[in-house]
Order: C-alpha cells, then structure tokens, then sequence
C-alpha cells in the first residue's frame, strides 16, 4: 500500500494551494481530484481583484482577462468606476487549477485524477486508511497521517455521513460561456457588471465577466431561502437568459458551456475545522464570502495559515514511525495544535464575514426594489479605489482609516442604507 504523509482530498483552489505549499515544503503530498480533468466542474467565474497574482505567486499564462472598469446595475439604475490601470483578473479556472496540480507535482508531490475519496479507517498505529474509487478500477487504499478535507460545500471528508451536517446557507449559481462577435466583446471585454434588483436578480446577483477569445461568462446565482417580499421568482437560468437576450440584446452568439454550482456558508463560521485526522480547509470551513460570492482568494488565503499548522504537526511527528504514534503524541495534542489553526482561520475572517453575512441578508432577502435602486444611486459618491475596498475587501475600516471627511459622509449615507435593521452593535464594525 502506497504511503504518503499527507493527502488532499479535492483539487479545487484551497487544495491545489495547499498542495503545492506542502509539497514544496518537502512533504510527501498526495492530491485527488475525482473529476478526471480540471475541464470538467469548470464552474466559478474567477474575478479576483489584481493582488491576488503576487500573493499567490500565480502565473499570468491562468489569466482569461483583466479588467480595469466596474459596473453595478439595478432595475433602474447604473453606476460606472474606471481606471486607467488593470484593477483585477478574470481567471480560467480550469487552468488555475491544472497550474496549481502540475506546480505540486514539480515541487515532488502526486496528482491523481479520477480519484474519488470513499471513506476512511483509522489504523491500530493511528495512521489512516484511505479508500479511493479511481474513475476506471476497483477501489483501492493508500495510508497517510493526515486528511485534509478541501472538497468544497461537500465536505465529503469531515461529514461521513449526509445526516451529520449541520444546516448551512445555501446559494446556488448557474453560468454560461458564450462566444460573441468582436464587435460585442469589445463592449465587455474590459469590465466585471453586477446586476442587483427584482429585474434581473431576485435573492442574489447576476454578472458579465469578460473571458479571452471573445467569450464572455454570463450568470446569475441566489441564495436558497424566501425573500421577505418576493414570493415567486423564474427559474435561475430565465434571469441570466434575460440579461443576454433583454440587457446585451444579442440575437446572435455560440453557447459554449453552461456550468454551476452550489456555496454552503456556516452562519457565524461554526465549521468543523479539524477532527480526528482531518482538517478542512477552502469553502469546507466557509472562507466563501456570503455577500460577494468570492472564495478564490480567500479559501488560498485559508489554505496558507492551515499549511503553517499542518507544516508543524507534520515535523514534530516525522521521527516517529507511524507506529510510534499509537503511544506518543496523543490525538488531545493534535486538536490543541489544530485549534490554534481554527482560532487563527476565525481571527482572520469572523468579523468581515459575519458583517457581510448580515449585509447580504438584507440586501438579497429583504430589501424592495426602490430600495436597492436607492443603495445604488448612493454608489455615486464613491471613487473607484473605494468601491474595490467595499467590493472586494469589505474593509470600511481601512477605508475609514485616516480618512477624509467627505468620504465619512459617503459612508454614512451608505451604512444608513444598509441599516435598517443591523444593530447599533454591528454599526461599529464599520
Ligand atoms: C457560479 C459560481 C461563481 C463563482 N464566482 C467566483 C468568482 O468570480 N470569484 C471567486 O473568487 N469565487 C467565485 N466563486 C466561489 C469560488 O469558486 C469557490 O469559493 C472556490 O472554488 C472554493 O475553492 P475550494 O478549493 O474550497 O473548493 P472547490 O473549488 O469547490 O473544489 C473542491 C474540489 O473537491 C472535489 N471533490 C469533491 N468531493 C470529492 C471527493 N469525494 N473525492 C475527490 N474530490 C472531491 C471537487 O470535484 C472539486 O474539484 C463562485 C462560485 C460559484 C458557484
């Protein structure tokens, strides 16, 4: 039985990350993936804002697009913010994915695609061991010290069985690639637009992201759960049919794919962290933001403080033979070691994601029309720089900080919109 100290279950951003990290540390990494190519479950639209490519030391051969334009589109209102600089990327994902795989095999770890992780058994030595059903064969067993859950809103590791999990927020999105004249490009290949309000987007947003080769990435996506005063709403896919058909008036275009997905988000990030062998990791412990829908980053960004702790529990075991451990270090010490991982993973995101969790409510659940028409026209105020700080960085501290008057007044008018209705407490954290 092949052996390795450490496996990744889910070949997504947060594992492929985690993998490369880990193998480049000098761990002797495995990473699976159950779809047997990263074309297949090529779901997220991957905008990022652009410092994500020097945080993560990723290549420019991963960028579809860049983009230095924003728009926000209500039923009855739009707002425009532009630089003269490219403001962010829009990933292929599968290629952001097959950079992370190919860049863990170059740092000595393994990629194995069409590997589905089954279940797993902890051995008398309290190693572990791995059933994986390959595509193409009978199941077979590898043995590790260590699991790590990044499967996404599956959580196919932590939650053996469906029964066990808690509730989560669910969204669900839908996206189609479509190929159009370059005379149509040319108006979107420059600018991430976002579409709020009943017309276009009932319970959640919908987009135009630009791609390379004339493709364009059209999509809506909304939270699972009742809007206080919308009652009916189309099927998904009629709100994103209507923004090709009603907004960009297209008669003409090649569909090349329609994708989706479904976001799990733990309210108040009660996730699982780390349990008997297997931490989690990525959009398994909620790094997706509620509000935004963003979760490359972030699930990297988690991924790299897990692979300081991983990093550790792996050194401080790497004389003992597996056997050793059934009597040395106890599984008590792991949870503390791991729980310094969750405390940190919370420090990092809690504050943020708990006050986009109660924005997002609002503004997807319970607002009117007119009303998200009204926080819009407020968007006015705001300069391109503070629209990526709000946008991508929920940050209105830092952008509160050494602020100038004026903008405090922008904000203001801004929080009371979103208001009605947070706590006083949770004005603060403005
Ligand atoms: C429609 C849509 C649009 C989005 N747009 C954006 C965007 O513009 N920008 C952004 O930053 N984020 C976006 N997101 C969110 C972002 O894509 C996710 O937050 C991110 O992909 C999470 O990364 P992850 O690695 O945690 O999980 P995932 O990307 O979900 O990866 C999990 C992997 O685990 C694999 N897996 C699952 N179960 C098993 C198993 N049993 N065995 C083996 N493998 C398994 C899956 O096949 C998958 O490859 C979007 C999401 C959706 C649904």
């Amino acid at each position: 039985m092949k052996e390795f100290e450490v496996i990744i279950v889910g070949a997504g951003p947060a594992g492929g990350h985690c993998a490369r990290l880990l193998a480049k540390a000098g761990h002797q990494v495995l990473l699976i993936e159950q779809h047997e190519s990263f074309a297949i479950n090529n779901f997220s639209s991957a905008a990022s804002p652009l410092p994500i490519l020097k945080q993560f030391d990723l290549p420019s051969k991963v960028v579809a697009r860049y983009w230095h334009r924003l728009e926000i589109i209500s039923s009855n209102v739009a707002r425009q913010w532009q630089s003269n600089q490219n403001l962010g990327v829009v990933f292929d994902f599968q290629k952001l994915r097959e950079f992370l795989a190919e860049d863990t095999v170059n740092y000595g770890g393994e990629v194995w695609l069409g590997h589905r992780y089954i279940k797993h058994i902890q051995a008398a030595d309290r190693s572990m061991i791995v059933h994986l059903k390959p595509k193409h064969g009978e199941t077979m067993q590898v043995k590790t010290r260590l699991i790590v859950d990044a499967t996404g809103y599956s959580r196919a590791v932590m939650y053996a069985n469906k029964q066990e999990r808690p509730d989560f927020y669910k969204a669900t999105g839908i996206e189609y690639l479509i190929k159009v004249s370059p005379e149509q490009y040319h108006k979107y290949a420059d600018s991430l637009i976002f579409f709020l309000g009943y017309k276009w987007s009932p319970r959640g947003y919908s987009w135009i992201f630009p791609m390379d080769n004339h493709q364009l990435k059209i999509g809506s996506a909304w939270i699972n759960a009742p809007h206080q005063i919308i009652k009916e709403t189309q099927p998904l896919r009629q709100y994103t049919e209507s923004i090709i058909k009603d907004y960009m008036q297209l008669a003409h275009y090649d569909l090349v794919e329609i994708h989706g997905s479904i976001l799990e988000y733990s309210s108040g990030l009660q996730d699982v962290y780390y349990r008997n062998g297997i931490v989690a990791i990525g959009d398994a412990v909620s790094t997706v933001n509620f509000l935004g829908g963003e979760g490359i980053r972030h699930g990297m960004q988690g991924a790299e403080i897990a692979v300081k702790y991983i990093d550790n529990f792996l050194k401080d075991n790497s004389k003992d033979t597996l056997k050793d451990r059934s009597s040395n270090p106890s599984n008590k010490e792991n949870v503390s070691v791991f729980s310094k991982y969750q405390q940190e993973i919370q420090m990092y995101f809690a504050d943020k994601w708990n006050l986009s969790e109660q924005i997002g409510k609002k503004v997807y659940l319970e607002y009117s029309d007119a009303r998200i028409d009204q926080g819009v026209s407020y968007l006015k105020y705001f300069t391109t720089e503070d629209m990526i700080d709000i946008l991508f960085y929920y940050n209105f501290r830092k952008v509160s900080r050494g602020i100038k008057r004026a903008f405090l007044q922008k904000l203001d008018r801004l929080i009371s919109w979103i208001m009605g209705g947070l706590r006083f407490g949770d004005r603060n954290q403005f």
